[in-house]
């Protein structure tokens, strides 16, 4: 492909938002580059969402495994661990998604650049290659910001302590902590806390909010609290950590309250957030404007304060997931290109942990809606009363739904247990349509399948119900 002198399209970035933004663009028949100073694919396919899952699907079969019995399988000899194995796999499901999307802008006759790119004017984009080399300079009519998040500091702890983990070198350790302590428990840290725990390292983990997962509905928190207890992994919440001290064995970690108490572990695990992502990006005569937490601000079409400057995903701020990056993305290209397009409003997204059980919500929880003063019902069912669950040994779980009074409109969907994360789309549609209680339990779903909780719970809000 011959490299354009002045692009429609530069895409900095090549994360869900980023390669996303860069592959509409050039289906609607734009000339783009995409720069990226790693490899394509960003957090979510090389450190985030992808290499988790590979890691958490040892964890599942591990359980299982250790449940055979139950199944009516005998194991004879012990299970053992290989971690390089394990690790491997994760690195090689990460590279083969990293290269489907190489292969993707090739196809799709996206200009890939390496290299770390700096906007130098409002049109004007500068990379600087990786390994050193003379910088390439490229005109464009746009350009799309997508550089995304990286993980946020312990205040005070340099970034390079010993025996301090950032999720990404918790994705490839050397070898098997004995303990370790998360910090965090938001859906990072918990699926870190049941991979680790899965394999035998003894797990701490550590929350500063009354519940774990704390954007989740606080009874989904409470049975994740249950669960991983009986899973043996120790839970204190409502914490507040005043040091962490790398040691040459580990880390010690002192919490002020719930009560104070000093802890030790081999490892520890920060899991407190993010932080935007604008190292190196802006020159200095290119000034935009971003809010008080340091995130770009955009309006309605993603568009910052530069007007031929665009920006979308996780650096324009939360919710910090892999799905909406892409869909600002696609919104934000298409706003741009395709005449007369109006801007959509993200409302409500889906939101996904892959622990097990696993937890899927969208919508407002309970206190939520408690807390807007609407009128709502609340409805659940349990796994245990869904003959699909109990013969796949997973009873743990319900599905609750929040719903409008009085014309039983979903305002909230929270799902706890075995395939949550597959079952929450259907309620993502729903509040999509602005589907009701009526609407969804009138709709056939399939026997014997975890969904027909879905259509019970709908069931359960008019006290009609039939399996509880
Ligand atoms: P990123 O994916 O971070 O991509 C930004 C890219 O920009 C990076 O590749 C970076 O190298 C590049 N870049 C930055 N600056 C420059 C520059 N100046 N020049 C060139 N390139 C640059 N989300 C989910 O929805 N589901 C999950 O299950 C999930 N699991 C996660 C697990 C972990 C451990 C982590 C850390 C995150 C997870 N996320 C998950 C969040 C998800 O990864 C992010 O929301 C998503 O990657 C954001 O996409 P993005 O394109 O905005 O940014």
């Amino acid at each position: 492909m011959s490299q354009p002198s002045t692009f429609d399209l530069v895409v900095i970035g090549g994360g869900p938002a980023g390669y996303v933004a860069a592959i509409r663009a050039a289906q609607l028949g734009k000339t783009v580059a995409c720069i990226e100073k790693e490899r394509p694919g960003g957090t979510c396919l090389n450190w985030g969402c992808i290499p988790t899952k590979a890691l958490l699907k040892t964890a599942d079969l591990l359980d299982h495994i250790r449940h055979a019995e139950d199944f009516g399988i005998k194991i004879n000899g012990t299970v053992q661990i290989d971690l390089p194995s394990i690790i491997q796999r994760s690195r090689s499901v990460a590279d083969t998604m990293a290269k489907g999307i190489e292969y993707l802008f090739q196809s799709k006759k996206v200009h890939h650049i390496a290299g770390h790119a700096q906007i130098t004017s409002p049109t004007q984009v500068t990379i600087t290659p990786q390994q050193g080399g003379a910088p390439t300079i490229l005109q464009t009519r746009y350009i799309l910001i997508a550089t995304g998040c990286k993980p946020r500091p312990f205040p005070g702890l340099p970034a390079d302590a010993p025996n301090v983990w950032t999720s990404k070198e918790a994705m490839l350790p050397s070898a098997l902590p004995r303990s370790l302590i998360i910090i965090g428990a938001g859906a990072i840290g918990v699926e870190f806390a049941y991979f680790y725990n899965a394999l035998g390292t003894k797990v701490t983990l550590i929350e500063a909010m009354p519940q774990l997962v704390p954007q989740e509905d606080h009874e989904v928190a409470a049975l994740l609290e249950k669960e991983f207890t009986k899973q043996g992994i120790t839970v204190i919440t409502q914490a507040k950590t005043e040091n962490i001290q790398p040691t040459d064995q580990g880390v010690n970690v002192t919490l002020s309250a719930p009560t104070p108490q000093n802890l030790s572990a081999e490892k520890l695990l920060l899991a407190i957030g993010v932080i935007p992502n604008l190292d190196g990006l802006l020159a200095p005569s290119v000034r935009i404007e971003l809010d008080a937490k340091g995130y770009i601000k955009t309006n309605d079409r993603y568009q910052t304060s530069i007007p031929t400057i665009y920006a979308a995903g996780d650096i324009i701020g939360p919710p910090w997931l892999a799905h909406v990056a892409s869909h600002e993305a696609i919104e934000a290209v298409e706003g741009l290109f395709i005449p007369g397009k109006k801007p959509h409003k993200i409302t409500t997204t889906p939101a996904c942990t892959y622990c097990q059980p696993q937890i899927a919500s969208i919508g407002l929880t309970e206190k939520q809606a408690k807390e807007k003063g609407l009128r709502f019902k609340v409805a659940k069912f349990p796994y245990r009363a869904s003959g699909r669950a109990v013969a796949s040994g997973e009873p743990e779980g319900f599905v609750k739904l929040i719903a409008g009074e009085p014309h039983g409109e979903i305002l909230g969907a929270h799902i706890i247990g075995a395939e949550a994360t597959e079952l929450i789309a259907e309620l993502s549609l729903a509040i999509q349509l602005e589907a009701t209680l009526d609407e969804i339990h009138t709709t056939i779903h399939p026997h014997p399948t975890l969904s027909e909780m879905v259509a019970e719970a709908a069931l359960a809000a008019k006290g009609a119900a039939i399996h509880i």
